[in-house]
């Protein structure tokens, strides 16, 4: 594949609405602003994710794909696919790795972005799962033994040049979001399901960025562990 068609797309894939914009919403504002096309995969509907008593799965199921949507328009993400498995349940079965490799097949992007299933003491499941089923995807992605028949139709191999796995363990590559810092906590605002009245939420995350590009030498920074593919 010639090195020209593998620039300017990247996919993020996250496990619930609002991870991508903490894990990687300053990179992915500056790449759009660069021409870049986003495509974001959400896996889960995020149908756990409340602390009000009076709110039911559905509901938020429904709101959090509005957030997401909003978020996403906020950094210039072209596109939001939504998976909708069930918030905590989800698990890197082979049939979620072939379906994360077919979409790796089709978008054909330069770069993939996502959870560091590795990192220690992380609780929740849904991060790890993604983690894992996305990393094993990009294998079924590559080799062209595994999706057998989808070359004849038009989903040859594809193997992106980098993963970047966001709140990473062991991180060894710094992305400079100095102009794109307000953006990202722009977007996590959007998240209005996922911020109760009175939370330090985004201010946390405001810290954070500014933190993880000290260390690197710029005024904000997103942090990852970066693997070559
Ligand atoms: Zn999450």
């Amino acid at each position: 594949m010639a090195e020209a068609q593998k620039q300017q797309r990247v996919l993020a894939i996250g496990a619930h609405p609002d991870d991508t914009e903490v894990g990687c919403g300053g990179t992915v504002a500056k790449l759009a602003q660069q021409g870049w096309e986003i495509t974001y995969i959400v896996c889960t509907n995020g149908n756990k994710g409340s602390h009000d008593p009076s709110m039911d799965i559905y509901r938020l199921s429904a709101l959090r794909e509005q957030e997401q949507q909003a978020a996403a328009a906020a950094l210039g993400v072209q596109r939001v696919i939504f998976l909708r498995y069930n918030d905590g349940e989800l698990e890197p079965t082979p049939a979620l790795r072939l379906e994360l490799a077919l979409y790796v097949r089709h978008f054909k992007p330069h770069a993939v972005y996502t959870h560091d299933p590795w990192r220690r003491y992380m609780l929740h499941p849904d991060h790890r799962a993604v983690g894992f089923a996305v990393i094993e995807g990009l294998v079924s992605a590559r080799d062209h033994l595994y999706l057998p028949g989808l070359e004849q139709i038009g989903y040859p191999v594809w193997r992106p040049e980098y993963l970047y796995l966001w709140s990473a363990d062991d991180p060894d590559y710094t992305e400079d979001i100095g102009a794109t810092l307000e953006l990202k906590l722009e977007a996590l605002a959007q998240h209005h399901s996922q911020i109760e009245a009175g939370s330090t939420f985004v201010e946390r995350m405001r810290q954070r960025s500014l933190d993880q590009g000290q260390s690197a030498g710029f005024a904000a920074g997103e942090a990852f562990r970066r693997i070559r593919l």
